[in-house]
């Protein structure tokens, strides 16, 4: 195996590669979570941060954003029209009839989770 040269080692290093004024990739070491001590690597994240309070809406957490988009989307989604679907019976038990489309709208709008 070929010894490497000091070179050759330092290219092999990343960059912290964040946007700097200029617009040029800053080109300083990174610290273990990617960027320099310039552009975040001293910043605490996740459970260490100070604000934390439940890493629902973290990055950090492990699991992919499109993933919680989903499961909350879901959710609200079911919640909302299990709501929409109690208002629709009630008002069809008021009325005793099947409301009109603008009805079916103005209660849609007006359902609430
Ligand atoms: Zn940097």
């Amino acid at each position: 195996m070929k010894a490497q040269t000091p070179l050759e080692d330092k290219n092999k290093i990343k960059n912290c590669g964040a946007k700097t004024r200029r617009g040029t990739p800053c080109r300083r070491a990174p610290m273990r979570n990617g960027r320099c001590s310039n552009h975040g690597g001293k910043s605490l994240i996740y459970i260490a941060h100070p604000n934390y309070k439940h890493g629902r809406y973290s990055k950090y957490s492990g699991i992919p954003q499109m993933e919680k988009a989903e499961r909350y989307r879901k959710r609200h989604f079911e919640k909302r029209m299990k709501a929409f679907d109690k208002a629709i019976g009630q008002f069809i038990q008021v009325k005793g009839r099947e409301p009109t489309a603008s009805e079916w709208f103005a209660i849609f709008i007006k359902t609430k989770v």
